[in-house]
């Protein structure tokens, strides 16, 4: 046998075969259940998303010969086989972009009037019917009006707009959708499991994108890509002949957005433009994946409502976590918005460099509504408790310096505060021989926040300052390590911005002037050495209230003040006392 396109190859026989389009299928096989049958359907939809295919079966369902009208058609009868190679002369096809004049469909018309040939059904199928001219739609009108009981017809279009009214409101309409990308994949994976091609995961994925919710196309550049990469496709290849950017430049663009890092997000869209990247497409690629964010916010089985892989999943639940509701909108509006500039744009470059940087404001700054929430949330007690607050505190600091350190020299939560309490009796730090080590341990423990805090200050460097590891305190100097092996993007904590961002924040979280160093470490970073007794120190028994308050790390370090402070984005700037 021949080669055989895989779209024709695999193109559904029955209705339970269709993909993605079961509002339709269930709703047609229904019909033809309970013998309720219209004389005329209209199947609306973009191209390839399966209106011939369903309009066949349907035709195969009413005339088959075993049983018909039937929701399962044989396939084995000369009537089914018939249809199925487009010879039937029951079943007329009709392509209204090329069979649009007037005499046409007077002919047609003519033709309606003779009984079938072999089934109970005569079934006109006309394809793209908007095209038909307005005198040929008027001559088809009058065979609409009155047709012959055995006369049904089956109406496809991609531009419903274009049809006349007078049609349209003869017809049973379907809109047919796009199919979600997940229902693609599953398909092409089908396929080619089928045909012994192995294909990775992040290949098909791609394909199904690049398709746009189309079955056909997606069939057909699963075709070509076989053609032109024999029988291993990977996702490389696929992002080469459609211009595609890679699922992980996608994943760290929408990063860099959803954390405000302007540096990143130019750096990923300059790369993108010299690759040649489409980035009309990638506009609407973006638009597609912040709204699947916004479906994670709100759908509890986002598995199955996004019909995606599990692995994809998680990472869009992860990134969802970082923002809400309100700032995802912003930026599906503002991409949105672009989108359509994006046509008549000079420089697609520069128009979409700047909506990002604007998305990524719009993903980053607090609106009004969020802090209107949020002092209702206080009002009713509804913010996290201080217990949940400090616990959270607790695990990013473990995070954060397991990543660096030996986790067996972590400072337990206990220890830190029965510490904090003693840095803050200011008067014994001087003569303290523990001093440093106090004081190391402090910034330790507030080293989370003054990441936070170093972030807003130089926004773009941000990956440098997540490098950032306090490494001891001697005296006045303060040393913070840095990987060498990221020498280059940690050169901006040279910048005389951020060292006197960084200065001015330690200053305030230690309560002491200050010098900074910064020296680079090769493998593991060497850490001060805290003595036992610091970190063994009595634990606390004053509790959090009772805690004494004339230190501001102190005030930083409290669990209110800090549910406070997390819930505005705040900073803490005066502490004044009342009474
Ligand atoms: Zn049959």
């Amino acid at each position: 046998m021949g080669y055989e396109a895989l779209a024709r190859k695999w193109r559904p026989k029955q209705f339970a075969d269709v993909v993605g389009q079961e509002h339709v299928t269930r709703t047609l096989a229904n019909a033809i259940r309970n013998n309720r049958l219209h004389h005329a359907y209209l199947f609306v939809g973009p191209r390839g998303i399966g209106k011939t295919s369903i309009a066949r079966i349907f035709a195969k369902a009413l005339c088959c010969e075993n049983g018909g009208p039937t929701e399962t058609p044989c396939d084995t009868c000369s009537s089914c086989r018939e249809i199925a190679a487009g010879n039937s002369l029951d079943v007329i096809e009709i392509d209204g972009a090329s069979n649009n004049n007037v005499d046409q469909v007077r002919e047609l018309r003519d033709t309606v009037k003779f009984a079938p040939v072999r089934g109970a059904f005569k079934i006109y199928l006309i394809d793209e019917v908007h095209m038909l001219s307005a005198g040929a739609f008027n001559a088809l009108l009058k065979t609409l009006e009155e047709p012959p009981s055995h006369v049904k017809f089956i109406f496809a279009t991609t531009e419903p707009e274009k049809v006349l009214p007078t049609i349209i409101s003869r017809c049973q309409r379907f809109d047919l959708r796009r199919i979600p990308v997940g229902l693609i994949v599953d398909r092409l994976t089908q396929i080619v499991q089928a045909d012994g091609v192995n294909a990775e995961a992040d290949a098909l994925l791609a394909v199904a994108r690049g398709a746009e919710g189309g079955l056909r196309d997606a069939e057909s550049a699963l075709d070509q890509l076989i053609a032109f990469t024999g029988n291993t496709i990977t996702e490389a290849d696929v992002l080469a002949v459609f211009g595609l950017v890679s699922r992980e430049t996608l994943q760290k663009l929408v990063d860099s957005i959803l954390e405000g890092d302007v540096r990143q997000l130019l750096r990923i869209t300059g790369d993108l433009d010299h690759a040649g990247k489409d980035l009309q497409r990638l506009l609407v690629e973006l638009i597609s994946y912040f709204r699947n964010l916004l479906v994670c916010l709100h759908v509890e089985d986002v598995e199955r409502e996004l019909t995606l892989p599990p692995e994809q999943v998680k990472v869009y639940v992860t990134q969802a976590g970082k923002s809400n509701t309100g700032r995802l909108l912003r930026v599906v509006t503002m991409l949105s918005d672009a989108e359509d500039r994006m046509r008549y744009a000079l420089s697609r470059r520069v128009l979409l460099e700047t909506v990002l940087i604007r998305c990524a404001r719009a993903a980053t700054v607090v609106t009004l509504e969020e802090i209107l929430e949020k002092i209702q949330a206080l009002r009713d007690g509804d913010l996290a408790s201080p217990q949940e607050v400090s616990a959270r505190n607790v695990r990013q600091e473990a995070e954060f310096r397991s990543r660096a350190t030996d986790p067996s020299r972590n400072v337990s939560p206990s220890d830190t505060v029965s510490l904090r309490e003693e840095a803050s009796a200011e008067t014994a730090l001087e003569q303290d021989p523990d001093a440093d080590a106090k004081t190391f341990v402090l910034l330790q423990s507030c080293w989370s926040e003054v990441v936070k805090r170093m972030r807003k200050i130089a926004v773009g460097s941000s990956v440098a300052i997540d490098d950032l590891l306090p490494l001891s305190v001697e005296g006045n100097y303060v040393t913070l390590g840095f990987p060498l092996e990221f020498r280059e993007r940690m050169e901006v904590l040279f910048h005389k911005r951020v060292q006197a961002g960084l200065h001015q924040i330690l200053r305030r979280f230690l309560e002491r002037d200050i010098v900074v160093r910064l020296e680079g470490y090769d493998e593991k970073p060497i850490q001060m050495e805290v003595p036992s007794h610091v970190s063994a120190g009595g634990a606390s028994d004053k509790g959090a209230g009772g805690m004494k308050r004339n230190s501001r790390a102190a005030w930083y370090q409290d669990p209110h003040v800090q549910a406070v402070l997390e819930a505005f984005n705040g900073e803490l700037t005066d502490i004044r006392h009342t009474q």
